[in-house]
């Protein structure tokens, strides 16, 4: 039996691609006893009919999990910002890598709307990241600069898009995945009514291979169940240094002998990354606080 990729999970059926051809599946009877839930992205056993409708057998192990919006086994965030129009706001893009990094995927931060900047203000956040050991493209959606590398980062992958709105998602959508547009009209407003019921999310085929997520990932950007003892553990740079403070529970604010601030003096760990890191801790201290302590 073949194993083919959900692009569309509905509630009681889903639509499979195997092999380039899409097939509308139900849930094997068993699968539907067990509440086995199929989601946009999982990896599926199915049965294929004479008549092109499929069954589906089995599903099979994610590799990841995100659940606003609901999609399996995506491999890669790219985690899209600009400098301008609107202005970048740093710890809104390293919230998003925090959270693209605990959900287990890979990150890759993109810069669009390069058009609108100089190469001088581009070259600092570059170095910025590099201590993260991000990959950072840079982008515009609307000249085609740095498409075919951030393509090159998508292909035979799954990958969403992350961001604060206005940044160029659907844009780079529209280029990405040439044909693509956004529903609009009756199409729109129906899946609104929906949405709660259908889980509506769709994985376009890029022409290259590899899916990208229609909707842009993490819609819910709280640091809700963040340790704060560990966030500096989601930022690479500072992992290293985290170990060496004189208390193991440092929080790398304002204690003695402490490595990671040590480091961001010396200019080992980018001074923006650690105001960041300072700005989330803040917040998931917040949240602890809230559940923890009354
Ligand atoms: P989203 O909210 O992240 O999906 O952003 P949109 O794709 O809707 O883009 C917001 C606005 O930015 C639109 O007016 C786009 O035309 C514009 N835009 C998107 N990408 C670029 C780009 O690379 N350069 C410039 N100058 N404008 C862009
Ligand atoms: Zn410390």
């Amino acid at each position: 039996m073949p194993e083919g990729r959900v692009i569309r999970a509905y509630s009681n059926f889903c639509d499979v691609m195997v092999s380039g051809r899409v097939h509308r599946c139900t849930l094997r009877g068993k699968l539907r006893r067990q509440d086995v839930e199929v989601l946009t992205g999982d990896l599926v056993v199915v049965e294929i009919a004479a008549d092109g409708t499929g069954t589906v057998r089995e599903v099979l192990p994610r590799r990841s999990e995100l659940y606003r919006p609901p999609i399996a086994n995506v491999d890669t965030a790219i985690v899209v910002f600009t400098l301008k129009e609107p202005p970048v706001n740093f710890p809104l893009v390293d919230r998003l890598t925090v959270l693209a990094g605990r959900a287990g995927l890979d990150v890759v931060l993109c810069l669009n709307k390069a058009d609108l900047c100089d190469p001088a203000e581009v070259e600092p956040v570059t170095r910025m990241y590099e201590k993260a050991s991000y990959p950072m493209v840079v982008t515009s959606a609307r000249t085609g600069e740095g498409l075919d590398r951030l393509k090159s980062f998508m292909e035979g992958r799954i990958s969403v898009l992350a961001g604060q709105s206005g940044v160029g998602k659907s844009s780079l959508l529209n280029v990405l995945v040439p044909g693509w547009t956004r529903p609009t009209g009756e199409v729109s407003r129906k899946l609104q009514r929906g949405r709660h019921t259908t889980k509506w999310v769709e994985l376009l085929e890029m022409p290259a291979g590899g899916f990208v997520a229609d909707t842009p990932g993490f819609s819910r950007l709280e640091l809700e169940g963040v340790d704060p003892a560990s966030l500096a553990q989601d930022f690479p740079e500072m992992r290293d240094f985290a170990g060496k403070c004189r208390f193991p529970d440092c929080l790398h604010r304002c204690e003695p002998d402490c490595a990671v601030k040590a480091a961001v003096e010396a200019g080992d760990i980018p001074e923006g990354r650690y105001r960041s890191y300072l700005e989330l801790l803040r917040e998931a201290e917040e949240f602890h606080q809230r559940r923890y302590i009354r």
